[in-house]
C-alpha cells in the first residue's frame, strides 16, 4: 500500500515524501483512515512502528477546515512526558511543512508566561504534559469548548505515571461532541477500561500484541555480578564496536556513577533524568540526537519518546522491575523496521525480574556469548572496580579543587598497579591465607 491511497491530502502527502518515507507502515495504514473519517480510535502499537504519524498525518489534514481562536485549541495532545510531547511537535512540523497551523507546546520545566503568551495568539494544536495543561487550565488561560480532537498518547504510561485523575478531569472539561483518539504500547486491563470509559464506538486497532517488543531487535542477555556490569558493559561497548547507545538504569544516583565511569574510561556519555532541569534534558537530548555524545546514561521517564534515528544498541543497565518497561527500553532501537541489538546485564538478584520480562515476550532471552577468555576478563576487572568505587569517592569528595584530569591520572596508576613489573619481594603486602595456617606466626586468618 501507498500514502496515497489512505485518503490524505496532496500537502500532507508531499510532507511525507519529503520526511522520505516509501510507505505507510502497519499501524498507519489501519489508523490513518479511521481518523480522517473522524472515527474514534483506541490503537494499541508498541513503540518504534511509526504510531506518531498515524495521528499526525491525518489530524494536519482535518486542521485544513479552519482556524483557531485565541486561547481555544482544536485539537489537543496530552503525552506523559516533556520529551514524548516534544517528539510529537516534531512530528508536525516534519509533516506539516506545507500547512498553515499554530502549534504551542505546554509542558513543565518551561516559562509558563511564554506558553501564556502563545495560547493567546491561538493555537491550532496543544500538546501538553497533563499537569501542566490543567496548570494553565485553571488560570484561565485555555478554553475548550472549540476542541474537536483529543489523543491520549501512552496511555500505558499515563497509568504508570498516576496521571489518570488529571486525564479525567481534563475529560469532564471538554465538549462532549469530539473525536478520541488513544495509543498505547501495551494493553493492561486498566487501559482497556480506560478506553472503553473516554471513546464512544471505537475502532480498535492492534498492531502487535502488547507484549510483543519490536521483532527487529535481538535480545541477549548479560549475567554478570553487579560490581561487574560496568566492566562488562565497556567490553561489550568494544566487542560489538557500538558507535553510539543509550543505557538504561533504573536509579538516578546510579546514572551519575555509571556516567562518571564512562566518562573516566575515554567515552562521551551524558546522563538524562528527571532531577535535571527541562533545558539541560532538552539540550542533552538535541546533542545526543546530533551525534554530539555518543552514550546516554537514561532513566526511563527521561528517556519516553527519544525517537533517534540510527539507534542500534540499547542497554539495560539494570534489568527494569517492572516487564513493560523493557518493552518501552527497547522500543528507542529497531524502530520502523531497522534492526536493532538490546543487552541486559542481570544479576541473581534479578531472576524474578527477569522470568516477568520473558513470560510477557513469550521469549527466552539468549545469554550474550561471552567468551571465556572474555569472562575472565570481566571477573579479573573486579579488583580495579573496587578501586573504582573508591576512586569515584575520591572524584566526588575533590571535585570542587581539583581538575577533572586528575582523578583520570589516579584511575590509570591505580588500575596499572596489578600489572606492574615491579619485582614483588616475598608475598607482598599480602600473605595468603593457606600459608597463615602453616605458619601461624603470620597473624590469624582473615
Ligand atoms: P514512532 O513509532 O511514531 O515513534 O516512530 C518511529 C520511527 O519511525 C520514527 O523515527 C519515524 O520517523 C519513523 N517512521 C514513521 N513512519 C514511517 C514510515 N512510513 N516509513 C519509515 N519510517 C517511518
Amino acid at each position: 500500500m501507498f500514502f496515497n491511497e489512505l485518503g490524505l491530502g496532496e500537502k500532507t502527502l508531499k510532507g511525507v515524501c519529503e520526511a522520505g518515507y516509501e510507505t505507510p507502515t502497519p499501524v498507519q495504514e489501519q489508523v490513518i483512515p479511521y481518523v480522517l473519517n473522524r472515527c474514534d480510535v483506541f490503537g494499541c502499537a508498541q513503540t518504534g512502528t511509526g504510531k506518531t504519524a498515524s495521528f499526525t498525518l491525518p489530524l494536519l489534514d482535518i486542521l485544513e477546515s479552519g482556524r483557531a481562536r485565541a486561547r481555544m485549541p482544536r485539537i489537543l495532545i496530552l503525552a506523559p512526558t516533556r520529551e514524548l510531547a516534544h517528539q510529537v511537535a516534531v512530528n508536525f512540523s516534519t509533516y506539516g511543512k506545507y500547512h498553515k497551523f499554530k502549534l504551542v507546546l505546554i509542558i513543565g520545566g518551561e516559562s509558563i508566561y511564554e506558553q501564556e503568551r502563545k495560547l493567546t495568539q491561538g493555537a491550532d494544536i496543544l500538546i501538553a504534559t497533563p499537569g501542566r495543561f490543567l496548570d494553565l487550565f485553571d488560570r484561565g488561560k485555555i478554553m475548550l469548548h472549540a476542541l474537536e480532537v483529543i489523543v491520549i498518547d501512552e496511555a500505558d504510561r499515563m497509568l504508570d505515571m498516576g496521571f489518570i485523575p488529571e486525564i479525567e478531569k481534563i475529560f469532564s472539561l471538554i465538549p462532549a461532541k469530539r473525536q478520541t483518539l488513544m495509543f498505547s504500547a501495551t494493553v493492561s486491563p486498566e487501559v482497556r477500561k480506560l478506553s472503553q470509559t473516554f471513546l464512544k464506538d471505537f475502532v480498535e486497532v492492534s498492531v502487535s500484541p502488547s507484549s510483543k517488543a519490536a521483532e527487529t531487535v535481538q535480545h541477549y542477555l548479560v549475567r554478570v555480578g553487579s560490581r561487574d556490569k560496568r566492566k562488562a558493559l565497556r567490553h561489550i561497548i568494544q566487542a560489538e564496536s557500538v558507535k553510539s547507545a543509550i543505557i538504561f538504569c533504573n536509579r538516578k544516583r546510579d546514572i551519575s556513577t555509571l556516567c562518571a565511569s564512562l566518562t573516566r574510561h575515554g567515552y562521551n556519555a551524558a546522563p538524562l533524568h528527571g532531577d535535571l532541569h527541562q533545558t539541560r534534558r532538552t539540550e542533552t537530548l538535541n546533542i545526543f540526537k546530533q551525534g554530539q555524545i555518543d552514550f546516554l546514561v537514561a532513566s526511563d521517564v527521561a528517556a519516553r519518546g527519544i525517537d533517534v534515528a540510527e539507534l542500534d544498541f540499547v542497554f539495560n543497565f539494570d534489568v527494569p522491575v517492572n516487564a513493560e518497561e523493557y518493552v518501552h527500553r527497547i522500543g528507542r532501537t529497531g524502530r520502523a523496521g531497522r534492526s536493532g541489538r538490546a543487552f541486559m546485564f542481570v544479576t541473581k538478584e534479578d531472576s524474578i525480574f527477569l522470568k516477568s520480562i520473558q513470560k510477557l515476550l513469550k521469549l527466552d532471552i539468549p545469554e550474550y556469548p561471552l567468551s571465556i577468555k572474555d569472562k575472565r576478563a570481566v571477573m579479573e576487572d573486579k579488583q580495579e572496580q573496587d578501586q573504582g568505587q573508591g576512586q569515584e569517592t575520591v572524584f566526588k569528595k575533590s571535585k570542587a579543587k581539583k581538575s577533572a584530569a586528575e582523578p583520570q591520572k589516579k584511575q590509570k596508576m591505580r588500575s596499572e598497579k596489578p600489572f606492574s613489573n615491579d619485582p614483588v619481594i616475598g608475598f607482598g603486602d599480602v600473605t595468603p591465607a593457606f600459608m597463615k595456617n602453616y605458619f601461624p606466626h603470620l597473624g590469624p586468618m582473615s
